[in-house]
């Protein structure tokens, strides 16, 4: 808890919570089990050092929620981790998972460290420990519990546990499914790297397509001239920045860990990044200004303010000088409930974390049905569906006595491959879930910001999860 912060991250989780279960009817009883982590596992353990030293680790792995299995949630690497951090991670992962429709419970977990001040080697030894620590205590598995990356982690990591999952669990033949966000050749999905940045994208497009919602904020319809900021420019912003930039969308601020920088003209995120690792910076960004301080890109005038770097970003105390009219929640918790509020009385429309940055674990999903299934997506369908549409193709070219174009050939013809189903699966899912929260609020005058009807969303799903369970014994 920060010395500004009045509650924890867990328990500003828990406030936003009781916000929306007061708008339910379920049993209170129900309700308190959902909030509740149902398993929270603190480890230590030794890591010889590149140098001899040994050093103890603090790590992290929750469970909060069972109602569905596996459950589901990354892995984090960070110097901030701590017990409270995680478990609202965790919570938070439930609650996504149901307001997305993806049959898993929430997880998450966490090793304090900060990953820039060890050897690749170190890493490994790190991670391959944790994941044998998961493993002693069933903490891991396919059925059981199924990380995937977070802040600080990547493919890298994931390959590092599926490797070590195996090896310990000779014979399993779904081992594969142990943990999601796999490089391609290890099992994981096209598609994934992407995803979160990319739900991102299509959640805020359709809100943006909701003619009602743009009138309410003075903004016309469609992402086109919109002017957008981002903060944090690792795998979620800098995905995000491109899908915004590419539907005709303006990126004029970016921040990083060491300043912030803006074009009024807009900023290439792929040109800033390689700026970034040329220099080790995104300041003297060619053509760009320099803000004094990375913080000041939150507050710059713009129509949708997109945080995915940490948590708590915008509180009571920045939140009254944000200026954006429409914040997109990209990283998780980076709003506290006190900038809800004002944002509740300023008529900003914060766009919440737990759906829309629901892209990951969506895509996590198809990765794991994939490594249950052993069969790429798009292998048993793309040939038939490419010669069904040339015969379709030759019989109107035959009728009508016209002959397309080859580039309208070629996406005529074109059948399936893995990412464009995995991309159409994250697309249906953020519309899905965009209109299923956007109905619940119109329906319920009682409902202040779409954060309380997206977690009514959520409540309504697990609740009724749980009450068709029935509670054992
Ligand atoms: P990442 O490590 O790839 O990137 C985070 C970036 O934020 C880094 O480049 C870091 O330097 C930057 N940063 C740190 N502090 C900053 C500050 N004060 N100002 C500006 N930039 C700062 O992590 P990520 O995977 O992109 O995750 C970012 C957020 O999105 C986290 O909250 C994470 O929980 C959430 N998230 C990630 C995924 C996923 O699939 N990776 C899914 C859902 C949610």
């Amino acid at each position: 808890m920060s010395s500004q912060q009045p509650y924890s991250f867990f328990q500003s989780v828990e406030k936003s919570f009781d916000k929306a279960a007061k708008l339910t009817k379920f049993d209170p009883g129900i309700l308190e089990q959902i909030k509740a982590c149902n398993s929270v596992y603190q480890m230590r353990f030794p890591v010889k050092r590149d140098n001899g030293t040994i050093e103890v680790i603090e790590a992290y792995r929750v469970q909060h929620s069972q109602h569905k299995s596996p459950c589901k949630g990354g892995i984090r690497f960070s110097e901030e981790v701590n017990q409270d951090e995680v478990m609202a991670l965790a919570s938070l992962m439930t609650y996504k998972c149901a307001i997305v429709n993806v049959p898993f419970g929430g997880g998450k977990g966490g090793i304090k460290i900060n990953p820039r001040n060890y050897s690749v080697y170190e890493l490994e030894k790190i991670t391959r420990r944790y994941t044998s620590e998961l493993v002693k205590k069933n903490f891991i598995g396919p059925g059981i519990d199924v990380p995937a990356p977070d802040y600080g982690t990547g493919e890298r990591e994931m390959a590092w546990i599926v490797d070590t999952y195996a090896s310990l669990k000779p014979g399993e033949i779904d081992a594969a499914g142990c943990v999601t966000g796999k490089p391609v050749t290890q099992g994981g999905v096209r598609g994934r790297k992407e995803a979160t940045g990319l739900g991102v994208f299509f959640g805020i497009r359709e809100v943006c397509n909701m003619q009602d919602v743009m009138a309410k904020l003075g903004l016309s319809t469609g992402i086109e001239g919109k002017r957008v900021v981002v903060q944090g420019l690792g795998n979620v912003g800098y995905h995000s920045a491109k899908f915004f930039r590419e539907a005709g969308a303006k990126v004029i601020g970016l921040a990083e860990y060491e300043g912030a920088i803006m074009n009024p003209d807009g900023l290439n995120e792929e040109e800033v990044f390689q700026h970034r690792k040329k220099t080790g910076s995104i300041l003297n960004f060619p053509g760009a200004t320099n803000l004094a301080k990375n913080s000041d890109a939150l507050e710059m005038e713009c129509d949708i303010l997109i945080p995915a770097a940490l948590e708590n970003v915008i509180n009571g105390e920045n939140a009254p000088r944000v200026k954006a009219k429409i914040i997109g929640e990209a990283a998780n918790g980076p709003c506290t409930p006190e900038a809800d509020e004002v944002f509740i009385q300023k008529g900003i429309l914060c766009v919440p974390d737990m759906y829309l940055n629901a892209g990951g674990v969506t895509v996590s999903y198809f990765e794991w049905l994939k490594n249950l299934s052993h069969v790429r997506y798009g292998r048993m369908e793309k040939r038939f569906t490419e010669n069904q549409n040339s015969i379709i193709l030759g019989q109107i070219e035959g009728l009508t006595g016209k002959k397309v174009t080859e580039k309208e050939r070629g996406l005529i013809m074109h059948g399936p491959d893995e990412v464009d189903l995995v991309h159409s699966g994250l697309e249906e899912t953020m519309i899905t879930a965009t209109r299923e929260i956007m109905e619940i609020w119109k329906n319920n005058p009682d409902i202040p910001d779409m954060r309380t009807a997206a977690y009514v969303s959520a409540i309504n799903k697990v609740a009724t999860s749980y009450s068709e369970l029935g509670i054992f014994p």
